[in-house]
C-alpha cells in the first residue's frame, strides 16, 4: 500500500514537485511500493545550486552563534518526531523499528549539537609576527556551495553528517539522498525548510547519473562530499578534477577484526554477533573479516556461528527483531553470490547462514563462512551483507600483515587481554579507526573516515569542520 509521505524536493526555500523520471521507493522487507517519486529535473538541479549560491553571501556572514542556535532548533525538532523518523527510516531501509528509534535518531541529533558547539569552539593558530614588521593571522572560511551525495545505508544519519559540519562552518548545500531511501530526508527537508533560511539547505532527489553527476558538474559548486561506493568515489574524483572542486570521500570498507588467544571469548563474540550484523551488515565499519589465533580459531567459529543462528530476523516491527533485510534485491544478489563462489571453495565452511531468507523481502540469513584464506574473494572484497569470515592466523605479525593487506581503510579492530600488545598492534595498523576490545562505536567528538581506497576526508568531530573549511592568511603591515 503507497503511504503519504513528503515527496517533493526543497529549493530555495519551496517545496516543489521533481519535474523528472518517477521512481518507486521500497519496503525492502516486503518489496512493497511505499511512494513513487519524481526525481529532479537538471533544470531543478541548476536551481538548487543557484538557491545555495544566492544564500551563500549572507550565510557565510552570519557569526557561529546564530548558526549553531539553528542547528540546536534542528536537533529539537527532530527529537520531537523521533518516532515518525525511526518509522519511516525503518519503512524504507527495512531496519528494525527501535534500532532507528534508540541508536539512530538520538545519534543523528547529537551530530547537529556538536557541530552547533564546535563552531563556536573553533581553535587556530596564533596570530603574530613572522616577518619583522608584519602581523599575520589565520582565517578558517567556508568554501561556498556544498554538493552532498549520501547513500542508502543510513539515510538520515548521513544527511546530519554532510549537512552538520557544512552549514556549521557557514557553508551552504545542495543534498542528494539515495535514490532508494530519500523519505526521512525529504521529511527532514520540512524542518530544514522552518528554521534555516531560504537556500541554505536544499534537497533533490534522484539516481547518481541523472541527477547526482549534473549536481556535482555545476560550476558553482565548490566542494563535492559522497558516501557510497569505491567506483562511485572514482567517477566523482574524475568529474571533479575538471573543474579542480575540492572532494571529501567516505567509500567502501572491509574491517579486520584480530582476535588473540588470549581474548575473552564470550565478549569476541557477543561483539561479533552485533557489530558483523547490525544493520544487516550494510555498514562501512561491520566486523566482517576475523582473524584468529591458533589457540582460540575453533572455539570462536563454533560459539559464533551458534551464537550467529540465534539473531532474530525479521520486518520491522516484529517482535524482538534484531536484524533486517538488505536493501534491494540487488544486494541480495549481490550478496548471494558472494557466498556461493566462497562455498563453491574446498577449504571454507558456511557454519551459520549461507541462504536466502524464506520469506517475501530481500532477506538473507545472518552467515559465517569459516576456514577462509587471506587470498580468497571473501576476504579481500567488500560484501555489503550480513557474512562473517573467519580466517586462522598462527602468528601475530602475520595477522598485521594480513590486516593491512586490504585495499580498504576505514575501520578496524583488536581483541586481547594484553593492553600493550592492543596499543602495539593498534599503531601498526593502517586504518582510520582501530578500536580495542569493542568495534563500531562511533561519537560525535571522534573523526571517522578512511585511509586508502576508503577515501579520505572526516565526518563528525572538529576535522569535518575544518575540512569544510578552507584555511586563509591576512596578513598585515604595520610600520
Ligand atoms: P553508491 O556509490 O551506489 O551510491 C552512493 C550515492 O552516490 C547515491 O546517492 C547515488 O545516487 C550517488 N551516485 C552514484 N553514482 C553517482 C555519480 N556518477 N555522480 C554522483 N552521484 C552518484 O553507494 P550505496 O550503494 O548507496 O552505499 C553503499 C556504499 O557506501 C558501500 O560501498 C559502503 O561501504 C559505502 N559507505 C561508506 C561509508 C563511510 O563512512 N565510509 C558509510 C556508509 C556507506
Amino acid at each position: 500500500m503507497e503511504q503519504t509521505v513528503q515527496t517533493s524536493l526543497l529549493i530555495g526555500g519551496e517545496f516543489v514537485p521533481g519535474a523528472g523520471d518517477v521512481e518507486d521507493v521500497l519496503n525492502p522487507a516486503t518489496g512493497d511500493t511505499i511512494a513513487r517519486i519524481a526525481e529532479a529535473s537538471l533544470d531543478q538541479v541548476q536551481a538548487a545550486v543557484a538557491a545555495a549560491s544566492r544564500a551563500f553571501p549572507a550565510w557565510a556572514k552570519t557569526v557561529p552563534k546564530d548558526r549553531a542556535n539553528l542547528l540546536l532548533k534542528l536537533a529539537d525538532a527532530i527529537e520531537a518526531r523521533a518516532t515518525e523518523f525511526a518509522r519511516l527510516e525503518s519503512l524504507n531501509c527495512g531496519k528494525p523499528y527501535l534500532g532507528a528509534l534508540n541508536d539512530e535518531i538520538p545519534a543523528v541529533a547529537d551530530v547537529f549539537r556538536f557541530f552547533a558547539g564546535a563552531c563556536r569552539t573553533q581553535h587556530g593558530q596564533l596570530a603574530g609576527e613572522y616577518l619583522p614588521g608584519y602581523t599575520s593571522m589565520v582565517r578558517r572560511d567556508p568554501l561556498g556551495v556544498v554538493a552532498s551525495i549520501a547513500p542508502w545505508n543510513y539515510p538520515l544519519m548521513m544527511a546530519a553528517w554532510k549537512i552538520a559540519p557544512a552549514v556549521a562552518a557557514g557553508n551552504t548545500v545542495v543534498l542528494k539522498p539515495s535514490e532508494q531511501t530519500p523519505l526521512t530526508t525529504l521529511k527532514l527537508a520540512e524542518l530544514v525548510a522552518a528554521i534555516f533560511p531560504p537556500g541554505v539547505i536544499n534537497v533533490v532527489i534522484g539516481r547518481g547519473d541523472t541527477v547526482g553527476a549534473p549536481l556535482i558538474a555545476q560550476p558553482d559548486v565548490r566542494m563535492i562530499s559522497i558516501t557510497g561506493d569505491v567506483s562511485t568515489g572514482q567517477k566523482i574524483l574524475e568529474a571533479a578534477s575538471r573543474t579542480v572542486k575540492r572532494t571529501h570521500l567516505e567509500l567502501g570498507g572491509k574491517a579486520p577484526v584480530i582476535v588473540f588467544d588470549d581474548a575473552d571469548l564470550e565478549q569476541v563474540v557477543a561483539g561479533l554477533r552485533t557489530f558483523g550484523y547490525y544493520n544487516a551488515g550494510q555498514d562501512c565499519t561491520a566486523a566482517c573479516r576475523v582473524y584468529a589465533g591458533p589457540k582460540i580459531y575453533e572455539k570462536l567459529v563454533a560459539d559464533l556461528s551458534s551464537a550467529v543462528s540465534t539473531i532474530r530476523v525479521g520486518e520491522q516491527h516484529m517482535d524482538g527483531v534484531e536484524m533486517g533485510p538488505l536493501i534491494s534485491e540487488r544486494q541480495r544478489s549481490r550478496v548471494a553470490s558472494f557466498v556461493e563462489r566462497a562455498a563453491s571453495q574446498r577449504h571454507i565452511e558456511v557454519t551459520a547462514g549461507g541462504k536466502a531468507g524464506a520469506s517475501r523481502g530481500f532477506f538473507y540469513e545472518p552467515t559465517v563462512i569459516a576456514g577462509a584464506l587471506q587470498t580468497d574473494e571473501i576476504v579481500r572484497r567488500e560484501v555489503f551483507g550480513p557474512v562473517v569470515s573467519v580466517t586462522r592466523f598462527d602468528d601475530p605479525a602475520q595477522a598485521i600483515t594480513w590486516a593491512n593487506d586490504s585495499d580498504f581503510g576505514l575501520a578496524s579492530s583488536v581483541w586481547t587481554a594484553d593492553v600493550s600488545r592492543a596499543f602495539k598492534v593498534a599503531a601498526e595498523l593502517h586504518y582510520g579507526c582501530t578500536w580495542i576490545n569493542t568495534h563500531f562505536m562511533l561519537v560525535s567528538e571522534m573523526p571517522h573516515g578512511g585511509m586508502k581506497r576508503s577515501g579520505y576526508g572526516k565526518d563528525m568531530s572538529v576535522y569535518a569542520l575544518e575540512d569544510y573549511t578552507c584555511a586563509r592568511h591576512v596578513m598585515a603591515k604595520f610600520e
